[in-house]
């Protein structure tokens, strides 16, 4: 069955020196909104240990100038705001003051026909059209339109766009994958995908620059000077921008890639429920593991499994994937598998193991056994 699917496009923009002014206020102003409704909830909260039900419309009289932007703009600030609250209520951390330049951005919603594209362009309330380059055609509805600075001075909107996706076709192959050491994953056909190496190339690019930043920084301190005025820090701060952001796209397209070619290639795929933000402590895994990027190549798996009609199975993570012989079921210690050993031979059954691949052909078992159980489970009984 096609399914109807909310997709977000990128486009970049090039506002004109009027529409950079433009932008620039509405960030500033939605900035100003965020803060000062946040710090007029925590004031009323101190006094009153309630919790202040403010709106944007409540500052429109003292602020005049905040009519000059989107009220949609605001609006969200405050659904966004309400979002935060939330989550922090479910544990998260309390919302955060904003500052400026950092990640400026306002988003605005389409009301029939408000947010519009052409060829090369795009619509936006308040504002008309804007000169825009797509990366592919936009088909469907436009929901909502985010707009955005990157720290190198590069405007984007983000479309949020209706779209029908067809299910693909079924292959009737299933998968394990396992987080790789050395290489990003580790599949259960024996097959392994290494980081792309002109990643590692640009990282240490960026740590190199990253340390010339800091030296900057000190020379500006040492004088004296604001960072503001520091041209040579300054013209450093962008260049390590522009390496992060270079570094950012390739290993997003990297995961899209790979994500979407294992969605294609199997009906079933099972992975492991790691714990990201348990594992980084861990020093001798952190750099692996951040890295890779795990938990964004999950996310990816998780929403292209549903787009397009697969199933993704989580493996929990204290399943001990690694130990277990693939062949045989036999359990190693821990102590019999310490980190450093690549391979093993099963004392039990005598298979000689590649760890990772053993580890996902575990990993996809466990899988394919859980989701048997939820099948007896559900329909048995019935
Ligand atoms: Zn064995």
């Amino acid at each position: 069955m096609p399914k109807q699917i909310l997709k977000a496009h990128k486009v970049r923009l090039y506002p004109n020196e009027g529409q950079q002014i433009f932008f620039a206020k509405s960030f500033g102003c939605t900035r100003f909104i965020w803060n000062k409704m946040l710090n007029d909830k925590i004031e009323h909260y101190k006094k009153t240990k309630t919790e202040l039900k403010n709106t944007p419309a409540h500052y429109k009289k003292e602020f005049e100038w905040l009519k000059e932007v989107d009220s949609l703009a605001l609006a969200n600030v405050q659904q966004n705001l309400r979002a935060a609250y939330n989550k922090f209520f479910k544990g998260s951390g309390f919302p955060r003051f904003k500052k400026k330049g950092h990640r400026d951005s306002y988003t605005t919603n389409n009301q029939k026909g408000t947010v519009a594209v052409t060829n090369n362009t795009v619509k936006l309330p308040k504002i008309g059209h804007i000169k825009a380059k797509f990366p592919a055609k936009i088909n469907g509805l436009i929901k909502s339109a985010t707009v955005s600075k990157d720290p190198t001075g590069k405007y984007f909107v983000s479309l949020l766009v209706e779209t029908i996706v067809e299910p693909l076709l079924k292959t009737h192959l299933r998968i394990g994958i396992d987080l790789g050491l050395t290489d990003f994953i580790v599949l259960s056909d024996g097959s392994k995908v290494a980081n792309p190496t002109f990643l590692s190339k640009l990282q240490n690019k960026l740590t190199r620059e990253q340390k010339i930043l800091t030296k900057r920084r000190e020379v500006a301190k040492a004088d004296q000077r604001k960072l503001s005025d520091s041209r040579n820090y300054q013209k450093q701060k962008l260049k390590v921008a522009k390496v992060y952001e270079k570094i950012t796209n390739i290993r997003k397209d990297f995961l899209h890639k790979l994500s979407f070619t294992l969605i294609k290639n199997h009906d079933v795929i099972a992975i492991e429920d790691l714990n990201v933000k348990g594992m980084v402590k861990n020093r001798k895994l952190s750099k692996a593991i951040s890295d890779s990027s795990w938990s964004t190549f999950t996310t990816m798996l998780n929403y292209k499994a549903e787009w397009y009609g697969k199933a993704l199975i989580k493996v929990d993570r204290w399943y001990p994937s690694s130990k277990t012989c693939s062949g045989c079921g036999h359990l190693l210690t821990k102590a019999e598998l310490p980190l450093q050993v690549r391979s093993w031979n099963c004392p039990s059954c005598q298979q000689k193991h590649d760890r990772d691949i053993n580890a996902s052909i575990n990993i996809l078992n466990e899988g394919l056994r859980l989701v048997t159980l939820k099948t007896v489970g559900t329909t048995g009984l019935a």
